[in-house]
């Protein structure tokens, strides 16, 4: 996180480093660092050099950008998002990141799509991590991880869990509860 400068991703740069969620437009926001920090400690162990990562609801890009130099030039990071204006302006804003050069090399992409569905392209996934909350968890994106991924996504309308999946190596699911959270939903 500290390769990457929130000052890009936010409008306001005065109000990069509160740690506090902000919004960009498009009924989207940028998550507070320490909630970017919380899920990235989550997956830490499925973010090594050479892992392929999902980023669903991918928003500001800030995220995709720190997933992208963890994996690093031989790993693979697919950001999704559905504003297209969103998705324009986070590949501007990583392109000016130490991440940009892995964008200029195909290592990171951001989609515009239905975060849903996942991203059947890159499948299978080592990590998949959503910035909005699924009412349900979406099948597709179980789905997409690898035997041995992790998946962290909040589940929930009012009421939101941010939910640790596991698919363990004889391919059974394991669900976990975090935290209660409060994210933009997954629409
Ligand atoms: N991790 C991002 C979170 C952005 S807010 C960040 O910190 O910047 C959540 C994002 O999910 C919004 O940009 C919203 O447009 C997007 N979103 C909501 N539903 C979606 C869907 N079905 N597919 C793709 N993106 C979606």
């Amino acid at each position: 996180m500290s390769q990457v400068d929130r000052k890009f991703f936010v409008p306001i740069a005065k109000n990069a480093y509160k740690d506090v969620a902000q919004v960009i437009g498009y009924g989207a926001t940028i998550s507070a660092p320490h909630m970017h920090s919380y899920c990235l400690s989550l997956l830490a162990d499925h973010t090594k050099p050479g892992a392929s990562v999902l980023d669903i609801g991918s928003g500001s890009g800030y995220l995709t950008a720190v997933f992208g130099l963890m994996v690093g030039e031989t790993g693979r990071t697919v950001g999704v998002e559905r504003i297209p204006e969103l998705v324009k302006r986070s590949i501007d804003a990583i392109k000016q990141t130490p991440a940009g050069h892995l964008m200029d090399k195909g290592r990171i992409v951001v989609h515009v799509a239905d975060g849903k569905l996942g991203n059947e392209e890159g499948a299978p996934y080592d990590c998949i991590h959503v910035g909005a909350a699924a009412a349900e968890l979406p099948e597709a994106l179980v789905q997409q991880l690898k035997p041995g991924g992790r998946m962290v996504i909040p589940v929930g309308t009012d009421n939101q869990d941010l939910v640790i999946i596991d698919k363990l190596l004889d391919g059974t699911v394991k669900k976990t509860i975090e935290i209660g959270v409060r994210y933009v939903p997954l629409v």
